[in-house]
């Protein structure tokens, strides 16, 4: 495939087009943000005038649909313009007007179209789709408002709306011809003898694409975001769905539909307006994946040889039904028939072990939104019961664990692995786990659908974008591509004893943390030594990622600056950065204790720059740029078993990070990529974790034989940190206490936790030791390109013989 290739004088007419429509008279007239939108409003514009490469979708390549409720895409412009390999000559066309690109591209505001990993996961495969060649559309909803913007008020999480202005961005194309309509609520009705579905009320789809582009091969792929209109008057207050509809008096519209995100990560919350936006994103989804179908001539029956339908956890899972209503309904197929097209279709990924995670829906609102989809599902549960009958007969406790509705309970997950030919968890433990704990029954009856396809990350953004000085150090001492090739990153590691190669290796890490601390400065008014141990946990915050793990320990240092203030010692700045979700109380205490802790300690003369403590504010994924390439200790701390993958890992130690972390989740397969001595592990493992619980788990015990834990948490029931106020930590103290019980393990893990820094404070102190081992992360974390993921998904699932 060729390259687009850039052509200055196309481009600069269309930029001149763009501040014509302003009603300027010249360039120069622009704001920062004026030139931000006709930059990259030229660039779509070029964009989607080349012509649209993608690969061939005839058989046996099958065309991925990727669909997923989340695409957390951070910034595009810069993204694309390097993925274009336009930026050098974009740069030297702005630079004609005095204007300095990398200005310009950091007036975009984040797309949060996402919460987290599985979101920025999403992200991350669609680039890597484009980049190896894999046709393929990613399906989600074109929210109004992304993620909350998070700020903190005296250390409190406050939230604003995030409109992210999605009405004028301008990588959008909006094309009517693809606008689709979808039906809620109603009754069933019977046509001769057949069951047909008559909806109450009709949506209309619209479909908004942004264009993903392939790493300088000229491929671009839609990303296929769906916004809701009303067809027709709707009143959506009918659903009484409350407080996001109660807060509205009037003017209730089907727009509503896709106004926000929720905000919940690895929690459902079982909302009535949720279930809406989900049936919504596979309605629009699967009429357009059809019409496709339709259009290339192809007969119904050959769908699952030309397409497969990727599910991006549970969230998508109404397309299973839905594809069986129009197979039924729509075409007329026998139930034998569409069930056997459906199963070859679809394939689901699983993010998460964790019941609270795991989704079920209330049968009778789901029979109340889409009556003929429980009816389908119905049918599919007595079939599958049958089945189960037949393996183990009269085993009851079996049938209950493999229902698709219990208890009056509609489980996604298990229509997923009925409904579909594959199912795949996100690492190798997280899939071993999937089999063990969460499926044994369903791997008994079909284990050929089991699979493991470890996550990955885009090395365009995560390396190349994000440290431009690290990657063309890569460039000169590689002298051959490696950014889609990352593999190739294990030639460095014959540098790693190159006194010159480490300096120079070194020189950047300074450079970006002190880029960094410039930024932190501007953004906190917190001033931080750059030459201090960078410690970075950034990541959602969730009790089992255990931030208040590194909470204790950052009160343990804190407690021993402050007994000996002479002794030497490691300047360590620890820097967080997480939302969280705003009904998760306990979540939210714990950054009010973290900043109720890095106030007292950042401000205590006798600490200085020994130790700094900075929560950044609104962590997004540009955030998570600034951040990833300053970092030097990268904190991977869930407890073992409940960390399903983990991405931010594996960015971190591409970029040099060296990780602190349990055997949870990717932390595993980095510590054998990376060797034992690049990496500090530490803590209960999976097994230990269950027999210690097997066993009777109490906090208390563990706080009683460690004096220094003791007392630890002694400073944060006495109002060290907030006043005098014994109750400011309540929520968090209660939950690692006896009556919490420590779910997390966090007294369980803390002794563990701090000899494990303590050993980083010794590597810490041998400078060319660390480097050494900071450049043996970058050398071998390769295999963690989502290049790597893309290809382990066409060979184990996609594209594996039918
Ligand atoms: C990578 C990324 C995540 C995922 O981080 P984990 O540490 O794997 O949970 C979350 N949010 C953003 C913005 C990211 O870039």
């Amino acid at each position: 495939m060729t390259q687009h290739q850039f052509d200055p004088s196309s481009f600069t007419n269309a930029l001149t087009r763009q501040w014509q429509r302003f009603g300027l008279r010249d360039a120069r007239e622009m704001t920062r943000t004026q030139w931000w939108q006709a930059l990259s409003g030229a660039l779509a514009e070029s964009v989607a005038e080349q012509p649209a490469v993608t690969a061939p979708t005839s058989a046996p390549q099958r065309h991925v649909n990727y669909l997923s409720m989340e695409f957390l895409i951070g910034r595009l412009t810069g993204n694309n313009l390097l993925n274009l390999g336009w930026y050098n000559g974009v740069n030297d066309v702005l630079s004609t007007f005095d204007v300095t690109l990398s200005d310009i591209l950091e007036r975009e505001t984040d797309p949060a179209l996402g919460n987290g990993g599985l979101g920025r996961l999403a992200a991350c495969f669609l680039d890597s789709m484009a980049t190896v060649g894999q046709p393929a559309i990613g399906y989600g909803l074109n929210y109004q408002y992304g993620l909350f913007r998070q700020r903190f008020v005296d250390g409190a999480q406050h939230e604003s709306p995030d409109d992210w202005q999605r009405d004028r961005y301008p990588w959008f194309n909006h094309n009517a011809a693809l606008n689709v309509q979808v039906g809620l609520g109603g009754k069933i009705i019977k046509e001769n003898g057949e069951s047909r579905w008559q909806p109450a009320y009709q949506l209309l789809g619209e479909a908004w694409d942004l264009p993903v582009v392939g790493y300088q091969n000229g491929v671009t792929q839609p990303l296929r975001l769906w916004q809701a209109k009303h067809a027709q008057p709707f009143d959506l207050s009918r659903f009484n769905d409350g407080d996001f509809l109660r807060a509205e008096q009037q003017g209730i519209d089907a727009e509503k539909l896709t106004k926000v995100l929720y905000p919940n990560d690895n929690h459902q919350a079982g909302k009535k307006l949720r279930l809406m936006q989900q049936y919504f994103q596979c309605a629009c989804t699967l009429v357009d994946i059809l019409r496709r179908h339709h259009q290339a001539g192809r007969t119904i029956e050959t769908l699952p040889d030309y397409e497969v339908i990727q599910l991006n956890d549970t969230h998508p899972t109404l397309a299973i039904p839905e594809l069986l209503r129009l197979l039924l309904d729509e075409h007329q197929l026998s139930w034998d028939q569409a069930l056997k097209i459906t199963q070859r279709t679809f394939a689901y990924t699983n993010h998460t072990l964790m019941p609270e995670a795991l989704e079920c829906w209330d049968v009778r609102m789901v029979r109340s939104l889409l009556p003929r989809h429980m009816m389908i599902i119905n049918t599919l549960n007595a079939q599958l019961k049958q089945q189960v009958d037949a393996q183990w007969p009269g085993d009851e406790a079996k049938w209950a664990k493999l229902a698709l509705v219990h208890n009056n309970q509609l489980r996604m997950a298990n229509l997923c692995v009925t409904g579909g030919f594959a199912v795949n968890g996100v690492a190798a433990l997280h899939s071993k786990l999937v089999v063990q704990d969460l499926f044994p029954e369903y791997h008994q009856l079909w284990p050929q659908k089991f699979h493991n396809v470890t996550n990955g990350i885009t090395p365009r953004r995560w390396i190349n974008q994000c440290n431009p000085a690290l990657s063309a150090l890569i460039d000169k001492t590689l002298q051959k591509p490696w950014i889609n090739d990352l593999d190739a990153l294990k030639a460095l590691e014959n540098y790693a004893d190159d006194a010159a190669f480490r300096a120079e290796y070194r020189a950047i890490k300074q450079q970006n943390k002190e880029e960094l601390a410039r930024w932190i400065a501007a953004r906190t008014s917190i001033h931080v030594d750059p030459n201090a141990m960078f410690d970075v946990q950034i990541k959602r915050l969730h009790e089992y990622k255990r931030q208040h793990l590194t909470l204790l320990h950052i009160i343990a240092l804190w407690q021993t600056i402050v007994s000996d203030p002479q002794a030497n010692r490691v300047p360590r700045v620890v820097l967080f950065g997480a939302k969280a979700a705003p009904g998760y109380y306990l979540a939210k205490n714990i950054i009010y204790a973290i900043n109720k802790v890095a106030e007292t300690v950042n401000n205590d003369p006798r600490v200085g720059d020994r130790l700094k403590v900075v929560f950044i504010p609104d962590y997004n994924v540009s955030v998570a740029e600034r951040l990833i390439p300053a970092a030097d200790l990268s904190e991977q701390i869930s407890t073992a078993g409940k960390e399903a993958s983990g991405t931010g890992n594996m960015k971190l130690a591409l970029n040099g990070a060296l990780t602190i972390g349990t055997l949870d989740g990717a932390n595993v397969e980095i510590a054998e990529q990376v060797g034992s001595d690049n990496i500090f592990i530490f803590g209960h493992t999976v097994e230990q974790v269950s027999a210690l619980k097997a066993a009777g788990y109490a906090p208390q015990t563990w706080r009683k034989k460690d004096k220094q834990l003791d007392q630890v948490l002694k400073a944060l029931e006495n109002g060290t940190f907030s006043n005098g106020d014994t109750e400011a930590f309540e929520s968090l103290l209660h939950s690692i206490g006896p009556k919490g019980g420590d779910p997390y393990l966090v007294l369980a893990d803390f002794r563990a936790y701090l000899e494990a820094q303590a050993q980083a404070e010794a590597l810490w102190s041998d400078q060319d030791a660390w480097t050494r081992a900071a450049i043996l992360n970058t050398a071998r974390c390769g295999m963690f390109s989502s290049d790597r993921a893309i290809r382990d998904y066409q060979h184990r699932i996609w594209q594996a013989s039918r």
